[in-house]
């Protein structure tokens, strides 16, 4: 798959089972439908809220890595951090969301630790400014 936002290959990482799709060349993540909630329960977070619709022309439109469509863009949290949605396919994750998301929802759960773990995972793959 191409990165939808820098058009780089996509490497998959695996996590506990989950595979986490990533672009090195600017940090981003693709999940597919359902990760992210397989991703905050095994975390103990609970799913955001989504705000759909009332975010266009913050950013660029960007495309579907599997099916090559427009995304729709997604608000996400208190943090209101903006996605891009694929109905059927996934979520992307600009370089950094991902955390923010993680953070948020696992805030208050009882694995605190195990989030930990992830991010810095995450941390180690995504090296800022690069
Ligand atoms: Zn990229
Ligand atoms: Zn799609």
């Amino acid at each position: 798959m191409n990165c939808p936002q820098c058009d780089g290959i996509l490497a998959t990482l695996e996590f506990d089972r989950i595979e986490i799709d990533y672009c090195s060349g600017c940090g981003g993540i693709w999940l597919d439908s359902g990760e992210l909630k397989v991703l905050l329960d095994r975390e103990g977070g609970d799913i955001l809220p989504k705000v759909p619709g009332c975010a266009q022309g913050k950013e660029k439109k960007r495309t579907c890595p599997i099916c090559l469509r427009g995304m729709k863009k997604v608000l996400m949290g208190r943090n209101r951090i903006l996605l891009d949605e694929c109905p059927g396919h996934g979520l992307w994750f600009d370089s950094g969301e991902l955390i923010r998301i993680l953070e948020e929802a696992c805030a208050k759960g009882r694995a605190q630790e195990r989030t930990d773990s992830l991010v810095q995972l995450l941390d180690e793959v995504f090296v800022p400014g690069s």
